[in-house]
């Protein structure tokens, strides 16, 4: 057993502070990094827990988008700013989910809604294969 500290970030200022230190590692929902630890790829010294900052999705006034660190794949996928003017952000995320990760608890930060936006119809009606 590989021993490390846990510290969960109380906010984005001590998040960095602490991600700064040599050997931390970020700690999102965990489904990647788990399985690093796990197989002792990753050795970190310290996990940093970043599931307690915030996971709004804002628009700003010069017509961008802040997502917080915590913010789902799902919940950007479905956002509505995402849909209109970030589409291929949208099926970019929709299109990494795999099957095994519409199973995995909705609390990680993988993709799960394969139906959130259907596939554009051919340019071609009939060559329903055309490349884009
Ligand atoms: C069953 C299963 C199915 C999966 N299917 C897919 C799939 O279909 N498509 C796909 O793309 N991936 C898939 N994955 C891989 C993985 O779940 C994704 O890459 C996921 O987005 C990792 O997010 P996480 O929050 O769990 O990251 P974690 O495992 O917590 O962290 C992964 C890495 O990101 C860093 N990190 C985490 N949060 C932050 C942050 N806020 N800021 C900076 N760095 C951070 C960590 O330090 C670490 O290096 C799957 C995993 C599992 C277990």
């Amino acid at each position: 057993m590989i021993p490390f500290t846990y510290a969960r970030a109380a906010d984005a200022e001590d998040a960095l502070r602490r991600g700064a230190v040599a050997g931390a590692r970020y700690l999102g929902g965990g489904t990647n990094l788990v399985d690093l630890l796990r197989e002792t790829i990753e050795r970190p010294g310290t996990l940093v827990d970043v599931t307690g900052l915030p996971g709004t999705i804002e628009e700003t006034a010069d017509g961008g988008l802040l997502i917080g660190a915590a913010a789902r794949n799902t919940a950007v996928a479905e956002h509505r700013a995402v849909r209109t003017r970030y589409l291929v952000l949208a099926r970019a995320i929709v299109a990494g989910a795999s099957a095994a990760a519409a199973a995995v608890p909705a609390r990680a930060a993988v993709p799960a809604a394969p139906d959130a936006t259907p596939p554009p119809p051919p340019r071609h009606p009939d060559r329903p294969q055309d490349p884009r």
